[in-house]
């Protein structure tokens, strides 16, 4: 149902855009230019280079978001 797959696209997006405003709250960035997060959202250690230019726009480590994705699935 393609519907239904744009729908669950606009809710990640919305998720998203939410999570980021939300930290951007949390951890003001210096320079308001920089669009991405560069610490981690849960554990406040910097996110590598390499995961902010595989994952734009993610707001955790690696682990974290392991974690953070099991704990989703796990409900
Ligand atoms: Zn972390």
């Amino acid at each position: 149902m393609p519907d239904e797959i744009d729908r669950a696209q606009a809710i990640n997006e919305r998720l998203q855009s939410d999570a980021l405003a939300a930290h951007f709250r949390r951890h003001p960035r210096p320079d308001p230019g920089a669009f991405a997060p560069t610490e981690c959202e849960d554990c406040g250690e910097p996110i590598g280079e390499k995961r902010l230019a595989a994952a734009p726009g993610c707001i955790r480590c690696v682990d974290c978001q392991t974690e953070y994705e099991q704990r989703l699935k796990r409900g």
